[in-house]
């Protein structure tokens, strides 16, 4: 099954246009200028050798900056804006300059620890960041056919296939990532040792003899190199008194369980933080850090989409089904336990500790599209688009200029978006989820069109023939879908439409799965004809009335309690639109739901109206849009009888 490319769709969606065109005019030069005032951008700089400084950031600092190329890359692919392209070619050109001539690109040892290389390959991210520096230049090759980045890449993965093909099993990253950046570019280049050396690097996870003993060394030999590092910026500090004036902006607040750090020891100790506890085959369970093991689980299922291998795809099936019958919330927010940035126990899903990062549910939809593509199950897709619309979305604030980290599912307060973060991970992840957006609509073969997606767009789709298909989506505000079909010449092929998982008669939904949104009922359906070169068109209206869902009586805190849906998104109370009840304990009146469009509210919205039982009225907004109107409360689980 193939995918198509970005420059083959054209979106024109009411709902998605525009913030694409946000994310595309505001986002990515925003996310530029706080590369720059966080001196992110410097670092390369100062390793060129072309200014001085002090180089800042956490040890991974320099991904961001890649992220950040991955997403304009992808914006230029489909809108090309000059200004744009002219700070991507000066960050292209200063990366040539910064790399060392073997292909070693890495700022803070070649700041900090000139000489020192793969010191502490679980901790320190060297191997991640080389990873989205080759997913960069991937994006940029396929965007703009042009090799500068591309040849930058090429030279550093060069090196790691010569320093690592053959290397012992604790040489592999504790936070994945170069494992799917190496089979991108493989995809590419065709070049075979970039695909075994990912293979490698994934075989090896939970083969190390004694990783606690490894861990421990490891954690020791990082504390003290970030001690150095201190001292050196307080010696840089005493030579340049004006600098002591200069920080980063801090970390979103979270609400933290007891003993999370502990847990965090235990989790990481035992290897499950970064899945090093077991060899992939047997890793049948959602495990620790939610970034990586999505990051992982994509790089898996971009593997067996190479070389079918069905004890993997057994695994990973197994361990999809496990996070979504028992470790996902209901927005489809992954990771219940802010101290481990991941994963709790089963049924482990309390709403306000819910750390739920952005980049775990944007994780999920890279490994969902893979799953999709190489089983043709409409489950995957479903998933995709709730994740995509919920847990992803709420990522980036409506201009484009503020975002949220951790998404809880109720907050009493503190956690707010914010412009940028210490460890701004999201923003530019966000920003190439959403520029590769008309990639995750159609699939296709030689017979067949998949459609995953109804995002209202023009396609051309080349399965020998030429087909246009063009798409009139109502989503998510309505289920009127329109599909107009045209092959070049008449042809015979089958047309697989999804049929969404929330589309199901029930209004009320519980108990198969911890969340109660449960993707596997979605299907497709098949249309196979002989397709007029006058064109077709096809037309559907998929029921998006209000669900109520109940989570499974095993989650601890949600008896008595329901979210409320509607088509493919998820609804909650914000206090600002409701400021005379007390949203965490008003008892919903569930008889009393009806919707309405509002044109002036949030850009445009559906809301929710209902009454508490006590004759009160309540408003519900798309969970996705709320934290757009300052500091507030927020719950999407609601008492209701
Ligand atoms: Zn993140």
């Amino acid at each position: 099954m193939k995918e198509a490319t970005l420059q083959q769709v054209n979106i024109q969606d009411s709902f998605w246009s525009p913030r694409l065109l946000v994310n595309a005019k505001e986002a990515i030069f925003h996310q530029w200028k706080q590369l720059e005032q966080t001196l992110c951008i410097d670092n390369f700089r100062i390793a060129a050798g072309e200014k001085d400084g002090f180089r800042e950031g956490w040890v991974f600092a320099d991904s961001d900056a890649y992220k950040w190329l991955d997403a304009a890359s992808k914006i230029q692919a489909v809108q090309p804006d000059p200004e744009l392209a002219s700070l991507m070619d000066a960050l292209i050109a200063l990366l040539g300059r910064a790399q060392q001539k073997d292909g070693y690109i890495f700022t803070f040892n070649q700041i900090h620890f000139p000489g020192q290389r793969w010191v502490n390959l679980q901790l320190e991210h060297e191997l991640y960041c080389h990873g989205h520096l080759i997913e960069a230049g991937v994006s940029h090759y396929q965007a703009t056919g042009r090799r500068d980045l591309l040849d930058i890449c090429v030279k550093a993965a060069d090196l790691l296939v010569h320093d690592f093909l053959t290397a012992s099993n604790d040489k592999a990253c504790g936070h994945e990532e170069i494992e799917l950046a190496l089979i991108r570019l493989y995809r590419v280049t065709r070049k075979q040792e970039y695909f075994e050396l990912a293979r490698r690097f994934i075989e090896r996870r939970g083969r190390i003899p004694l990783f606690p003993i490894l861990f421990l060394n490891e954690f020791n030999s990082y504390k003290q190199r970030l001690d150095h590092v201190r001292k050196l910026r307080q010696s840089y500090i005493s030579e340049h008194p004006e600098y002591s004036s200069f920080s980063l902006p801090g970390h979103n607040y979270a609400k933290t369980p007891r003993f999370s750090r502990q847990r965090w020891y235990t989790n990481a100790l035992r290897g499950h933080y970064a899945q090093q506890h077991t060899p992939i085959r047997k890793q049948t369970v959602p495990v620790g850090h939610s970034v990586r093991f999505g990051y992982l689980e994509t790089a898996v299922a971009m593997w067996c989409r190479e070389q079918r291998d069905e004890s993997l795809l057994s695994a990973m099936q197994q361990a999809w089904e496990h996070m979504v019958t028992r470790r996902m919330y209901v927005t489809g927010g992954l990771g219940a336990v802010p101290g481990l940035e991941g994963f709790g126990g089963d049924y482990e899903l309390d709403p306000e500790y819910a750390y739920a990062e952005t980049c775990a549910s944007i994780a999920s939809l890279l490994w969902n599209w893979e799953l999709a593509l190489q089983t043709q199950n409409a489950r995957y897709s479903d998933l995709f688009e709730w994740q995509l619309y919920n847990a992803t979305n709420v990522g980036m604030g409506q201009n484009g200029d503020n975002y949220l980290y951790n998404n809880p599912l109720a907050a009493h307060g503190g956690v707010t978006r914010q412009g940028w973060y210490v460890v701004p991970c999201c923003p530019s992840n966000l920003s190439r989820t959403f520029a590769d957006l008309g990639k995750y609509i159609f699939s296709y073969d030689e017979k067949d069109i998949w459609i995953h997606q109804y995002i209202s767009n023009e396609a051309t789709i080349n399965t020998g023939v030429l087909i246009e298909v063009k798409m009139e989506s109502g989503l998510p505000w309505n289920g009127k879908v329109r599909i107009q079909v045209q092959p070049e010449t008449k042809k015979e092929f089958t047309l697989h439409i999804r049929r969404p998982s929330w589309t199901s008669a029930n209004r009320s939904v519980s108990e198969a799965t911890a969340s109660g949104y449960d993707p596997r009922t979605a299907e497709f359906e098949t249309i196979t004809r002989n397709w007029s070169a006058d064109g077709e068109t096809l037309e559907f209206d998929f029921d998006t009335s209000i669900k109520l869902r109940r989570a499974h009586s095993k989650v601890k805190g949600h008896a008595g309690k329901v979210a409320v849906t509607r088509g493919p998104l998820v609804y909650c109370l914000e206090s600002v639109d409701n400021p005379s009840v007390d949203i965490f304990t008003a008892q919903l009146d569930s008889t009393s739901l009806h919707d309405e469009f509002v044109p002036d509210l949030l850009g445009s919205c559906v809301v929710i109206h209902g009454k508490t039982t006590d004759g009160m009225l309540l408003k519900f907004i798309p969970y996705f849009l709320w934290a757009n109107r300052g500091e507030s409360q927020m719950t999407v689980w609601v008492n209701a009888r």
